[in-house]
């Protein structure tokens, strides 16, 4: 039963079900994440390893990172008190597929609430080799950061990598790492997971590139695109953040080719609730409040 785009029916209602998917679900529908996932496998050169991972949220207090069971506990909780939470994701602190607890924890919710969308977000790197325990474990949505498909510009994003046991630096980890975060796409794009492709916008290295990554991952079949704004910090403490000007002209000239969510709101890898209401961070008095 295809639909829209070749997307099937079951596809879709996840689409506009998911609040950073479709910007009509962001108001009624929520998201929990789960803060199981604290190794990450790369350094990106904004992020200082003292937040969540950045390619996903805004610094502020780490996150405390829960065991498997625990977070199914919390996930059993939440999911009773709102149940407008339709969507269940992994992003952080560190990076969701370096860490074997991601699976553990995704394959617990899925048994005990198989109709709730698994989500994920990565910096890409163990895409591959990772592919075949995400559709086992059922992730349907699935956020990649891509910052650049030229290795000359990543390699100026990216400090090091470690992979397969062998840490890289410079161009050669920005060729591996660019390599195996387009073979994941393409392999998760084929496997029929939706894709989201976030892309942190550094003015001085890249933003005259990213139309460039817009046009490849529209050819990909990419669904949607967040162009997000670098947060300054560790080796990029210097640097200017973009304007809320320049990004807007960067996703109206990305939006011809891929859809461009203008919606994220950073949020933490322990967020639940609405985008921008999280309940995490709210008193106990106030969560109960908005039960429903
Ligand atoms: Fe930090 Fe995320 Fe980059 Fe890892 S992938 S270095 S956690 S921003
Ligand atoms: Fe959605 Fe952005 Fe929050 Fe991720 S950080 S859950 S994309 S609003």
């Amino acid at each position: 039963c295809h639909d829209v785009n070749g997307l099937d029916r079951e596809i879709l209602r996840k689409i506009s079900e998911h609040p950073c998917y479709d910007k009509n679900a962001q108001h009624k529908f929520g998201r929990i994440h789960l803060a199981v996932a604290p190794k990450c496998n790369i350094q990106c050169n904004y992020c200082d390893r003292k937040f969540d991972c950045v390619n996903e949220s805004r610094p502020g207090v780490t996150s405390e990172v829960l065991n498997p069971q625990e977070a199914l506990e919390k996930t059993r909780q939440v999911l009773k008190d709102h149940p407008f939470i339709k969507v269940v994701a992994v992003a952080g602190p560190g990076d969701p597929l370096a860490n074997d607890e991601t699976f553990e924890t995704l394959e617990l919710i899925k048994n005990e609430f198989p109709n709730v969308t698994l989500c994920l977000s990565t910096n890409g790197l163990a895409l591959p080799e990772k592919m075949d325990e995400l559709l086992r474990v059922g992730v349907s949505t699935l956020t990649v950061t891509l910052n650049a498909i030229d290795p000359e510009i990543q390699a100026q994003i990216v400090d090091h990598i470690s992979y397969k046991g062998k840490s890289y630096t410079g161009v050669e980890a920005a060729e591996i790492l660019i390599a195996n975060q387009l073979e994941g796409i393409e392999k998760a794009v084929e496997a029929g997971m939706v894709l989201k492709v976030n892309t942190v916008l550094i003015p001085e290295i890249n933003k005259d590139h990213i139309i460039e990554v817009a046009k490849k991952i529209r050819e990909m079949g990419v669904f949607i695109m967040n162009v997000m704004p670098l947060i300054c910090q560790a080796k990029f403490v210097d640097m200017e953040p973009p304007t809320n000007e320049v990004r807007k002209e960067l996703q109206d000239s990305c939006e011809p080719y891929v859809q461009q969510m203008r919606h994220c709101r950073q949020c933490r890898s322990d967020a639940y609730g609405l985008i921008g209401k999280d309940l995490s961070q709210m008193s106990e008095e106030r969560r109960n409040v908005i039960k429903m």
